[in-house]
């Protein structure tokens, strides 16, 4: 067995004007937009950086502790990947089910795992992010390996229109790889990602695609033999050997360039390596990554912002039901099965009430100005009391000077008050959650 000798041609992309330009700060932040008039086919692409305060190994991560992954240095080095070995378990064979989110088309396209993942790499303040394609289940729902990449490793996002793409449908991911890198050469920006994010300009569709500044990435041409030579026609199987081959070089990820070729009787494949530390990797719920499509807001009462933080929350909150002792598994399900609908969120100054929700249904209405400053574990316990209305599960009204918490009666001995309990182990003693009338609300 030979050594992995590049052999000319390369499968390099043709190099940028600036890609090895000393000149070039490593992490200028170039971001342009091609146009200020993307309307939106899909909701946006990802809102700016938020903050760059993120936790590396949340609460999920030290549930799955028993599992390999227990260091946030491994999380920074791939943990996801060494975590979902594919000889572990049969990637891609679970039910989807199993894997926790709704049998809808959408939601099991591939496509589908590119778009949720870059839209949660947004809410949590990262340049961009996407799935590497393994997902596995240590006992509290399955997870997804994301790939979250770093601010500043982002050269463009750029609106690019769909037929300066060779019109490739969104579902093909490796034409639209190879014509958004494509693209990108001809106009110098970089290494591609699209977003599989698609809007309106006028009646022009549009892809988003990311250009990663070309510092970020290390390209190779990977023999065959390394990676199990994959279909290269098999995004899945790509993106998965790419993942794979990264972590075992010390990358914090892979990206292939969907171009094969034979040098000299050897298969090689195209792979874009990004360089230790630009990106981090999280083990994602499913259902986490899912609500970044499912649910929705009100744009004119909820502020980019705002938006963020609530599906922030929504996320602690759907961490915790799996170890959450105060709910039985009759509830958490009906829980789960609540996080899987289209929720609609909308902002409201009623007076006297955190937020609402609509009994057995798909509304939730939030006092923003009311409960954001309360802090996150409000945030977060009035989200779940909520989500239990939606679940089907009710309360009577609370009694002024009579009901109190942990008294075990009809009030804080419901269900959704003992979901708060959930997310922090204690219950809101705010009275302003709800106004009366709720949870009656239709
Ligand atoms: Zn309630």
């Amino acid at each position: 067995m030979t050594g992995p000798v590049r052999r000319e041609p390369s499968l390099r992309p043709a190099k940028s004007p600036w890609a090895d330009d000393p000149e070039i700060p490593r992490f200028s932040y170039l971001t342009l937009r091609a146009t200020d008039g993307w309307t939106g086919l899909n909701p946006v692409p990802p809102r700016p950086p938020i903050h760059r305060k993120v936790s590396t190994v949340r609460s999920m991560m030290k549930r799955l502790s028993l599992g390999v992954c227990i260091s946030t240095s491994m999380a920074l080095l791939g943990c996801g990947g060494e975590m979902m070995d594919a000889d572990a378990m049969a990637d891609m064979a679970l039910p989807e089910e199993a894997v926790g989110t709704t049998a809808s088309a959408v939601e099991t396209a591939s496509d589908f795992r590119f778009r949720t993942a870059n839209r949660y790499a947004g809410i949590h303040g990262y340049a961009a992010g996407y799935g590497n394609f393994h997902e596995a289940n240590y006992g509290a729902g399955v997870v997804r390996g994301t790939i979250l990449l770093k601010p500043g490793t982002v050269a463009h996002y750029l609106a690019v229109p769909r037929s300066s793409l060779g019109n490739t449908a969104l579902s093909n991911i490796p034409e639209l790889f190879r014509r958004a890198q494509d693209y990108g050469n001809a106009h110098g920006l970089g290494i591609a990602l699209p977003s599989f994010e698609q809007g309106l300009n006028g009646s022009v569709v549009e892809y988003g695609v990311h250009f990663l500044h070309p510092s970020v990435v290390e390209f190779r041409d990977v023999p065959g033999w390394a990676i199990g030579y994959p279909d290269v026609t098999d995004a899945g199987a790509m993106m998965r050997a790419a993942s794979d081959y990264a972590s075992s070089n010390g990358f914090a990820g892979g990206l292939p360039t969907f171009h094969s070729a034979i040098y000299s009787g050897t298969r090689v494949y195209g792979m874009h390596l990004i360089r230790p530390g630009y990106a981090d990797s999280r083990d994602v719920l499913a259902d986490v990554l899912a609500m970044q499509d499912r649910f929705s807001s009100d744009t004119a009462t909820v502020t980019g912002d705002n938006w963020a933080r609530t599906l922030r929350r929504h996320e602690a909150a759907q961490d915790s039901i799996q170890t959450c002792t105060h709910l039985t598994t009759l509830e958490k399900s009906a829980l789960r099965s609540a996080y899987r609908k289209a929720i609609r969120h909308t902002g409201t100054n009623e007076a006297g009430i955190n937020a609402r929700a609509e009994l057995g249904g798909d509304d939730v209405w939030i006092n923003f100005g009311v409960l954001f400053p309360q802090g996150d574990t409000e945030i977060a316990q009035t989200l779940i009391h909520e989500m239990m209305h939606i679940a089907g599960y009710s309360h009577p009204d609370r009694r002024n000077g009579i009901d109190t918490p942990y008294d075990g009666g009809p009030y804080y001995n419901s269900a959704p008050l003992r979901a708060e309990l959930c997310i922090a182990g204690f219950q809101s003693i705010h009275s302003t959650r709800e106004s009366s009338r709720e949870p009656q609300t239709r």
